[in-house]
């Protein structure tokens, strides 16, 4: 059985579940378009760090 990963965008928050077993960067976001990941790292707020760490489908490497 084939798992999914429930990636949450960077840009507008909407959870976008991506095939395990497919690379997570090939994605596209479902509701920007845009793709999951750009190469750089994420400045979050508060909110936004909330939903990334509320489904930790990838690792997280987090600095102040
Ligand atoms: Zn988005």
């Amino acid at each position: 059985m084939m798992r999914n990963r429930e990636i949450v965008c960077p840009g507008c928050a909407a959870v976008n579940r991506t095939p395990a077993d497919k690379p997570a960067g090939a994605g596209k976001r479902g509701r920007c378009g845009n793709a999951l990941f750009n190469g750089r790292p994420l400045d979050a707020d508060a909110a936004m760090f909330e939903h990334q760490t509320r489904r930790p489908a990838v690792p997280m490497l987090v600095t102040a």
